[in-house]
């Protein structure tokens, strides 16, 4: 294994070299099978996604955006709806909202970075149709209370679990608590493949069959089209490599538990506020997430030093030029503003060696 003193904030090598000879003879069979697009890998891997979750159905598309939008697309959100949404999330969650033609309204963000279920109610108006939960940097969200919001105004919940593949609330997976779950498959995800990937689950056999159908150009049989769909389908070599490494996932998860109670007990620095993981919530730690108030200084001395770190996310979404048209104030959402401006995620990754994370524990105590 390449080892050099450059520490990178993720890295994706690790996980491939350490089962090489099975992810590239799995590529092999693909490229020398001649079937390149929806076949008996993706089929293989939806049924086996479906069952490591607990699901009924998982239905691969091209990315977790699209898994999103058609998520949104199935349950019939449009113009006039409204869409509740986290302040502090990726902006692919607030795209998949608006891409409908609905509008994402923000709530803020509780202590755990997810969306703070007491602060949900305020915003339902009589044009909301769903919640839109992120399990945001690998940690559950407060499932539970969100459940009994949607089932008193007749919400649907969409759960956003593109950074919480097998991530847990009181013991169950997410991604079934809702109506439906969204999974992003890109390369830096706890479950990533080698390109772009997606997938939602239900368990609603109607909702499985439209995105089925959606999926591939609105047709269950080729050349009769129902509805006007789109080209999002998952390819064979990432369903053949995300089967491998759907085998590993428990792996990959209790490695990321292990880097991060490491971090938790060892860092120890005054200006730095670690990550509270939440009871009844078992988080997949996707990033390791700090907090400073003297953020650029602090990321400026770990680049000197040699340690990668990046900011999840620097722009909240309703201050991103993209949601302008919004006409959101800054100031508005203080709590979001105030995450968007402290929050600095450190190297965490598969195959990340001890020494690595001495280093980083080393000299974030040292700053
Ligand atoms: C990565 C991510 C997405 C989008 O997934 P893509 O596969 O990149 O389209 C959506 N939501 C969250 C929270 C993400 O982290």
């Amino acid at each position: 294994m390449r080892y050099d003193f450059q520490i990178m904030p993720n890295r994706m090598d690790r996980e491939f070299f350490s089962h090489q000879k099975e992810y590239e003879e799995a590529a092999l069979r693909v490229l020398r099978s001649g079937w390149y697009v929806l076949g008996e890998n993706v089929k293989r891997f939806e049924e086996e996604f479906a069952q490591y979750l607990g699901t009924a159905y998982c239905v691969g598309v091209a990315s977790g955006l699209d898994a999103l939008w058609i998520a949104f697309r199935a349950l019939g959100i449009k113009n006039e709806d409204e869409v509740i949404v986290q302040g502090n999330t990726y902006i692919a969650s607030v795209m998949g909202i608006s891409i409908n033609g609905a509008t994402p309204v923000f709530v803020e963000p509780d202590e755990y970075y997810n969306i703070d279920t007491s602060r949900i109610e305020e915003k339902i108006t009589e044009k909301t149709k769903a919640i839109l939960v992120v399990h945001l940097y690998g940690q559950a969200a407060d499932m539970s209370s969100v459940m009994k919001i949607a089932k008193k105004h007749k919400l649907y919940i969409v759960e956003d679990c593109a950074q919480a593949h097998g991530a847990c609330w009181n013991g169950k997976k997410v991604g079934t608590f809702g109506d439906i779950g969204c999974f992003s498959f890109y390369p830096s995800k706890n479950l990533g493949a080698y390109g772009d990937g997606g997938a939602i689950v239900t368990n609603n056999k109607e909702i499985r069959d439209f995105i089925h159908m959606f999926r591939n150009y609105g047709s269950e049989k080729r050349y009769y089209n129902k509805v006007v769909g789109a080209n999002s389908r998952l390819d064979e070599i990432q369903a053949a490599m995300l089967r491998i490494k759907l085998k590993y996932i428990e792996e990959i998860t209790c490695e990321k538990r292990r880097i991060a109670s490491k971090y938790l007990t060892e860092l120890d620095n005054g200006i730095i506020m670690l990550p509270d993981v939440r009871p009844n919530s078992d988080s997949v730690w996707h990033q390791f997430v700090i907090r400073c108030n003297k953020r650029e200084e602090l990321s400026k001395y770990l680049a000197d030093n040699n340690i990668g770190t990046i900011i999840h996310y620097p722009v909240p979404p309703h201050q991103s030029e993209a949601y302008q048209y919004l006409k959101i104030e800054k100031g508005s959402l203080p709590i979001t503003e105030k995450y968007a401006d402290s929050v600095l995620s450190i190297p965490i990754y598969t195959g990340m060696l001890e020494e690595e994370q001495k280093y980083v524990i080393d000299k974030i105590n040292a700053f």
